[in-house]
C-alpha cells in the first residue's frame, strides 16, 4: 500500500514540473493501469474504508467508469487509475484512465444533447436541477464520507462542503428563471432594438482536487441552468465524488449528455477540450500554471474563458482588533482544509503592537487542533493531498527559517506518517521569503509583523495574485479604507470565512478571470444576442 501511494506521489511531482516545462502542449505523465477492469478494490483497504464502500456501494453511488452520453463507459483501451485514501494509502477503487478519444465521444454528446437542453423552458431545467439538488442533501452523508475518503478532510468539514457544493446547485436552478435581456430605445423611429441572452454551448470544466464536489457544482449549476451542456474533468486524485455527484444528476432527470464526465490524463483531455471547435468555453479552477497553458490554448478556437486561479491570501490584524475575533477568524481562514484551499490565509500580517499578544494566543489555538483521519470523531486536520504536497511544505519552511523566520509551534511532520503535517506556525517571516511568495497550499501560518496601514497595504498588494484578503480591525473608516485599497476580489473584514453561493468568489491579477455564484456566477455561460428590427413604423 506504502509502495502504491509512493508511486502516486512521484508520478504527481513530476507531473506537475511538466506542466511548467512545457510549451502550448500540455504535458504530463501518465499513471494509469494497463488494461485492469475500473472497480473497486476491496482486497487492499482497512475494515473501516471497506464498510464505508460497501455502504456507498449498495447505495449506487460509486461509480467508477466514465459518464459518456448517459453511459458508463470503461477506458476504451481497458486502462485504469488508483484512487487511495490520503489518511491510510488505501487504494479505495481503480476508475476508468481515459483519454483523447472518450474525450471527443463525450464532446460529441455534450454537443448533440445541447440542442434539446437549451431549448427546454428554464423553469423544465430549473425543476431538474432542484431535483438534483434535494438528491445531493439526501445523501449527505455518503458524499461526505466519499470526500473524506479521497480527499482526506475531516468528515464534518466535508458534509460541510456537501451542502456548500449544492448550495451552489440550488441557487442557479432560481436564477435559470431569471436570465432576462433588454428593449433598447431605439435611434431611429422605425427600428426596435432588443437584447436576447443565450447559452454559449458546450462547456468544458476542469476541476482540482481541493473540493471535489463544490468546484464542479459552482461551473455545472449555471452552465445548466443557462442552457449550456457539459463535459466534466475531474482530478484523478479525487474522481469519485464527482461520478457520484454525476449519477445523482441522471437520477434528478438531467437527460443523458447533457453531463459527461471523463477522468484520466489529464493533458491528453485537457487539449482535447481545448482544441474541439464544438467546445465553447472552458471553465477551469486549478493552479495557475495549468490556467495559463489553458488559456493560451484556447485562444486558438477564440473559446470563452473563466479561470479561478490560485492564490496568496493576506489576513491583517490591525492593533485596534478585537483579538478573539482575529484569533477565530485567522485560525478558520488558514487551517480550513488543512491549509489546502486557494482562501486559505497565506501570509498573517500582525501589526507591531499586538504581535506578541496575537502570536502567543494564535499559537495556543493552533496547537489544540486535532491532526488524525478525517473519519475520526473531533479531528480537525486531516492529511495533506500527497507526499508531493508534504515535501512543498517542508520546503518553504526550510527555506524561512534559513533566512532568519523562526518555528514558534510544529514546523516537521507528524509522528502519524503517511502525508500528515504538524499545525505550524512561523515568526518573523518577511514577505520575501518563498512561504510569503507562493501558496504553502498546507497547515503552516507563517506570521508577517508591520508598522503601519499604509506599510501593511504595500505588503499584502505586493503579490501577482489577487484572490481573497482579509482585514481584522475595530475601525469603520479603516474597514473601508483598505478594503478599496487591497488589490483582490474578495475581502472578508472580521471574517474569516467569506464564500457563499450568494456572493461573487474570482480573482484580480493571476489569480484569474470571471466570476463564480451568485447573479454575476451565471454571466460567464451567456452570450449577448443583440437584435435590430427595421421597417417597424
Ligand atoms: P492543478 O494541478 O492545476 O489541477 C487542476 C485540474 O487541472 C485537475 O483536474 C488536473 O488534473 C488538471 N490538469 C493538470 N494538468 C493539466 C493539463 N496539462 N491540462 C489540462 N488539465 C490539467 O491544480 P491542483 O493542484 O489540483 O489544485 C490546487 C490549485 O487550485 C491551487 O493553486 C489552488 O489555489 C487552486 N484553486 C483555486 C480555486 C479558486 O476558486 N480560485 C479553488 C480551488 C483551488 P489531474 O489532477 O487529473 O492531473
Amino acid at each position: 500500500m506504502m509502495m502504491t501511494m509512493f508511486a502516486r506521489t512521484i508520478h504527481r511531482s513530476s507531473s506537475r514540473i511538466n506542466v511548467h516545462h512545457s510549451s502550448l502542449s500540455l504535458s504530463h505523465s501518465l499513471r494509469c493501469n494497463s488494461h485492469s477492469p475500473s472497480n473497486i478494490l476491496h482486497c487492499q483497504m482497512s475494515t473501516e474504508t471497506a464498510s464505508i464502500i460497501d455502504r456507498l456501494k449498495s447505495s449506487g453511488l460509486l461509480r467508477t467508469k466514465g459518464l459518456i452520453g448517459g453511459k458508463w463507459t470503461d477506458a476504451y483501451d481497458g486502462r485504469t487509475i488508483e484512487v487511495n485514501n490520503p489518511a491510510s494509502g488505501d487504494v479505495i477503487a481503480s476508475v476508468a484512465c481515459m483519454g483523447e478519444r472518450e474525450t471527443k465521444d463525450a464532446i460529441s454528446s455534450a454537443y448533440d444533447a445541447f440542442s434539446h437542453w437549451s431549448k427546454l423552458t428554464a423553469n423544465d431545467r430549473s425543476s431538474r436541477l432542484r431535483n438534483w439538488y434535494n438528491l445531493l442533501l439526501q445523501h449527505k452523508e455518503e458524499l461526505g464520507q466519499l470526500i473524506t475518503l479521497e480527499q482526506g478532510k475531516p468528515l464534518k468539514e466535508a458534509i460541510g462542503e456537501v451542502g456548500y457544493g449544492a448550495s451552489f446547485i440550488e441557487f442557479f436552478a432560481e436564477e435559470a428563471k431569471r436570465i432576462y435581456g433588454d428593449i433598447i430605445p431605439p435611434t431611429l423611429s422605425d427600428r426596435r432594438l432588443f437584447v436576447l441572452k443565450q447559452p454559449v454551448g458546450v462547456v468544458a470544466a476542469i476541476t482540482p482536487w481541493n473540493f471535489p464536489l463544490a468546484m464542479i457544482t459552482r461551473k455545472v449549476g449555471p452552465a445548466l441552468a443557462c442552457g449550456c451542456t457539459v463535459v466534466i474533468k475531474p482530478s484523478e486524485l479525487t474522481p469519485l465524488t464527482a461520478l457520484a455527484a454525476a449519477e445523482l444528476a441522471l437520477q434528478s432527470g438531467i437527460p443523458p449528455g447533457v453531463l459527461n464526465v471523463v477522468m484520466g490524463d489529464a493533458p491528453k483531455i485537457g487539449n482535447t477540450l481545448v482544441e474541439s471547435p464544438q467546445v465553447r468555453k472552458i471553465t477551469f479552477t486549478g493552479s495557475t500554471a495549468v490556467g495559463k497553458k489553458l488559456m493560451a490554448g484556447a485562444a486558438e478556437t477564440v473559446k470563452k474563458v473563466s479561470l479561478e486561479l490560485g492564490g496568496n491570501a493576506p489576513c491583517i490584524v490591525f492593533d485596534d482588533a478585537d483579538l478573539e475575533v482575529a484569533i477565530k477568524g485567522s485560525l478558520a481562514t488558514k487551517f480550513r482544509n488543512s491549509g489546502q484551499t486557494c482562501v486559505c490565509a497565506n501570509r498573517i500580517l500582525v501589526q507591531e503592537g499586538i504581535y506578541e499578544k496575537f502570536t502567543k494566543a494564535f499559537s495556543n489555538a493552533v496547537q489544540n487542533l486535532k491532526v488524525g483521519n478525517g473519519l475520526t470523531e473531533g479531528v480537525a486536520q486531516g492529511p495533506l493531498i500527497n507526499e508531493a504536497a508534504v515535501q512543498k511544505v517542508e520546503s518553504f519552511v526550510q527555506d524561512a527559517v534559513s533566512k532568519g523566520a523562526k518555528v514558534l509551534l510544529g514546523g516537521k511532520r507528524h509522528s502519524l506518517g503517511m502525508s500528515f503535517y504538524e499545525p505550524t506556525v512561523i515568526g518573523d517571516v518577511k514577505n520575501e521569503m518563498l512561504i510569503a511568495r507562493q501558496e504553502v497550499f498546507g497547515p503552516v501560518a507563517p506570521v508577517l509583523r508591520f508598522k503601519t496601514e499604509e506599510e501593511a497595504i504595500q505588503i499584502a498588494n505586493d503579490t501577482n495574485a489577487g484572490l481573497a484578503a482579509y482585514i481584522f480591525t475595530n475601525s469603520i473608516k479603516r474597514s473601508w479604507r483598505v478594503s478599496e485599497a487591497l488589490e483582490y476580489g474578495i475581502v472578508g473584514v472580521n471574517e474569516g470565512l467569506v464564500s457563499t453561493e450568494v456572493a461573487p468568489f474570482g480573482g484580480y491579477k493571476q489569480s484569474g478571470l470571471g466570476r463564480e455564484g451568485s447573479k454575476y456566477g451565471m454571466d460567464d455561460y451567456l452570450e449577448i444576442k443583440y437584435i435590430c428590427m427595421g421597417n417597424m413604423g
